[in-house]
């Protein structure tokens, strides 16, 4: 038996008076986090100014609990002063909004002293009235519905109705697998979500035969090829929705946005379509988290061995040509779907090294080319003369490292390629602009010129 924790995500349908119930506990939640944020920004700027007067450590003002325990026992010593109105929402709302609090403050710590991977993380920051809102229960009356598959139960809130069925989490909670730790009712893109975060017991999995091996090659063209030859097509959701996408950001262009140099606050039309713009997105989102799940479930379940490439993603997305391309196919999901799913079922996971030429090497003879431009679809091998798709090649270069990596699961970087030229001949050159946005110094003017062609004369 294995113990897994799983998320259930499930659209909610709230009535009238059930979301005004849900926008209250949101903001309950945002009201306790900015009141801990003020209160520890004014503590720490009170201590700083103390020491500028030379006061010693011990006589300075004490400062403040930054961890959700002591953030909790001040909230509740100053919630009848600060927000008489409390007991309007279940007190988990504001635990949660501390809980945050203290997360954030720890991450802005570590990440400061060096302890954190990733980029830096910045000191928390007031959350707004429009930012995305959620709260978190993890006491009380939650969970689902018993013998009702349409609806979740909220403390306070009471049952609310979902959008879909609740089997899949309904049945484990009825066999007895499933405790549920905590509910998250979330808004986005104007729907409301609840999340329940599930500790699920199963019995251990019984893996594909690891002697089925899959090389995947992801990319633009189709989402991925796989070593047997199977191609899988890109939906290309984003490029679908760009038409409309246009469409609405040339509206929103029309109206009255926000401007922060002359402090015009958006008009209601602007904001009505921007609310548009985002349901666009989130739909396309959801076409493709969908598609994603279930190529990679159908991957876990057909390969015991799945060999991927280590792609720089991140670094990928910075040659402006490839970004929205490269975005829209979700890349990093689509890995970190594998990922996860991979280690539940069992299935053996090898990802080659981000150096390993994967698109250049010969899948039959194994000699390595020194460029592949893009554009080249077909491989064409100058030792052998075999000629295969790109892809396919490339897909059956990975699955070829499933064997040499029997024991382990990640492979060290391959030899260098022959007579390898300088530099990378395929980068792509970027010209910025000059002028004051991007702070570069403008060509020189003919007057400049002339003079400095006289003085080096
Ligand atoms: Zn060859």
């Amino acid at each position: 038996m294995v113990v897994m924790i799983q998320a259930y995500k499930f659209a909610l349908d709230p009535t009238a008076v059930q979301q005004d119930a849900l926008r209250s506990h949101c903001g309950g939640q945002r009201y306790a986090f900015n009141w801990g944020l003020a209160r520890i920004k004014a503590n720490m700027n009170q201590r700083a100014a103390e020491q500028t007067y030379d006061i010693p450590d011990g006589q300075l003002t004490p400062a403040v609990s930054w961890s959700a325990y002591g953030l909790r026992r001040d909230w509740n010593q100053a919630k009848h002063q600060v927000a008489p109105w409390w007991r309007e929402n279940s007190k988990e709302a504001y635990s949660s909004g501390l809980a945050n609090l203290a997360t954030a403050l720890t991450n802005w710590r570590s990440s400061r002293a060096g302890d954190r991977r990733g980029p830096v993380t910045r000191f928390p920051r007031f959350k707004g009235r429009r930012g995305t809102v959620s709260c978190r229960f993890t006491t009380g009356a939650l969970g689902l519905v018993e013998s009702d598959r349409r609806r979740v139960k909220l403390p306070r809130i009471g049952a609310v109705r979902t959008c879909e069925s609740t089997r899949k989490l309904a049945r484990h909670v009825e066999r007895g697998t499933a405790r549920i730790r905590s509910a998250t009712v979330s808004h986005l893109a104007g729907r409301w979500f609840c999340a329940f975060s599930v500790e699920i017991t199963r019995p251990d999995p019984v893996p594909p035969p690891p002697d089925a091996v899959a090389g995947v090659d992801l990319g633009i063209k189709s989402l991925a090829v796989l070593s047997t030859g199977e191609v899988v097509p890109n939906p290309k959701h984003l490029e679908v929705a760009q038409r409309e996408l246009r469409r609405l950001q040339r509206q929103a262009a029309r109206r009255t946005g926000p401007d922060r140099r002359t402090g015009r606050t958006p008009s209601k039309r602007w904001r009505k379509i921007q609310a548009r713009i985002a349901r666009l997105h989130a739909r396309v989102a959801n076409a493709r988290r969908d598609g994603l799940h279930k190529l990679t479930t159908r991957l876990v379940r057909r390969f015991g061995t799945i060999v991927l490439e280590d792609l720089n993603v991140s670094g990928m997305m910075r040659n402006r040509r490839l970004a929205r391309h490269i975005a829209g196919v979700g890349m990093g999901e689509l890995r970190r779907q594998i990922g996860y799913k991979a280690a539940w079922a069992g299935v053996r996971l090898v990802v080659a090294d981000r150096w390993f030429p994967s698109s250049k090497t010969c899948s039959d003879c194994g000699a390595v080319k020194a460029k592949l431009p893009l554009r080249v679809r077909v491989y064409r091998c100058d030792e052998c003369g075999f000629t295969l798709d790109r892809d396919l090649n490339a897909a059956r270069n990975l699955a070829a490292l499933a064997d040499e990596t029997a024991g382990g699961t990640s492979t060290a970087s391959c030899a260098g390629t022959s007579n390898m030229p300088d530099g990378n001949p395929c980068q792509t050159h970027i010209a910025w602009a000059t002028g004051i946005a991007t702070g570069r110094p403008a060509p020189l003017s003919a007057g400049q010129r002339r003079r400095r062609k006289a003085t080096t004369a």
